[in-house]
């Protein structure tokens, strides 16, 4: 089967036959058309009225992240849930939980975890409010293509993300929109030639890294050929993208059954693409001579520990993630500690 080449991510999609779609709470519908509708202008007026394009696609990403809190719990949606009637609600007299919010919200109450998606929305809504509440002298005048070119990839990225849960995570629930939600993908894939764009420039600084012995992959977000892979430690590596700026830690260990190839991990498992032999977190952390210590504060791998001491710091198996930090800051160090 070819890949799609509309689609953000190439995982296969979750089998729904047989399930019953849930139905949805009053106002849901509503939510989701208006955040698609937002996410569709903000990718059409992306070149010719950026500024606008930063706000609107940052209230659309929120609609989603209230439309899910909505299937919860309408009161989840309210900043003060206390405060405002149903009645209220329904004529829409009330205002609206934040996006740090929704975020503590899903994660509390809907045990959702969402560390990526977090960090990444967020840095959407930072630089909305740059925009709406300062003035932005880059916004001054006509957009200037770095801008936009910068802007594109950052929207490009929250496409990923948000695809992710729509797709996958959440698909059931917003089974409905399945067709909206593919347009609105189709419409962010349109933008793709940016990154085509900043690859091009970056592509002398990838052939002087790959000649001085460098390996260069492919990135897991913008699926582009930029990657810079450094070791960093003997079954640890890091990959960052010169296009837009993701870094993963990977850990990859070879074959001990045929040792012809390399086994990559990811959620503490892995396949070796030769034997077809699998591996789990016990091989890692016979691998890695330790044992877990903690639950990872960055992933929601929960069957075991999977924080391990390495080098001065510790390093999760489950999602490569490898800090010094963790063990000093407050909130990181009770969930390391956290057994
Ligand atoms: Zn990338
Ligand atoms: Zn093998
Ligand atoms: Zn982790």
């Amino acid at each position: 089967m070819d890949i799609d080449d509309t689609r953000f991510d190439t995982d296969p999609l979750p089998d729904l036959s047989g399930e019953e779609i849930p139905e949805s709470p009053p106002g849901f519908d509503s939510l989701v058309e208006n955040a698609v509708d937002f996410l569709e202008v903000a990718v059409a007026e992306i070149e010719e009225r950026p500024k606008y394009s930063v706000i609107h696609f940052c209230a659309g990403i929120e609609l989603f992240l209230k439309a899910r809190l909505l299937l919860e719990h309408w009161s989840l949606v309210v900043a003060k849930p206390g405060e405002v009637s149903r009645e209220q609600f329904s004529t829409g007299d009330f205002e609206s939980v934040s996006m740090r919010r929704a975020f503590e919200r899903l994660e509390k109450i809907c045990g959702e975890n969402l560390n990526e998606e977090r960090t990444c929305f967020l840095g959407l809504a930072e630089h909305r409010n740059r925009v709406v509440h300062f003035f932005h002298g880059t916004y001054a005048g006509k957009p200037d293509s770095n801008l936009v070119e910068q802007i594109v990839i950052e929207q490009l990225k929250a496409g990923v993300f948000l695809m992710r849960l729509l797709r996958h995570r959440w698909r059931m629930q917003f089974e409905n929109h399945y067709d909206s939600i593919a347009n609105v993908e189709g419409s962010l894939s349109r933008l793709r030639h940016y990154l085509k764009a900043k690859f091009a420039i970056i592509r002398s600084r990838l052939e002087a890294f790959k000649a001085a012995g460098g390996t260069v992959s492919t990135c897991h977000l913008c699926k582009m050929p930029a990657a810079e892979v450094t070791e960093i430690g003997a079954l640890v590596k890091e990959s960052l993208c010169l296009v837009c700026d993701t870094s993963r830690n990977h850990i990859r260990v070879q074959c001990p059954e045929c040792n012809k190839a390399e086994v990559e991990f990811d959620v503490a498992e892995g396949t070796c693409p030769e034997c077809d032999t699998s591996y789990d977190i016990d091989f890692l952390m016979e691998k890695f001579e330790a044992e877990g210590v903690a639950y990872c504060p960055e992933c929601s791998y929960a069957k075991e520990h999977s924080v391990i001491e390495f080098g001065d710091g510790y390093l999760c198996v489950s999602c490569g993630n490898e800090t010094i930090a963790w063990g000093n800051a407050g909130g990181a160090t009770r969930k390391l500690r956290g057994t």
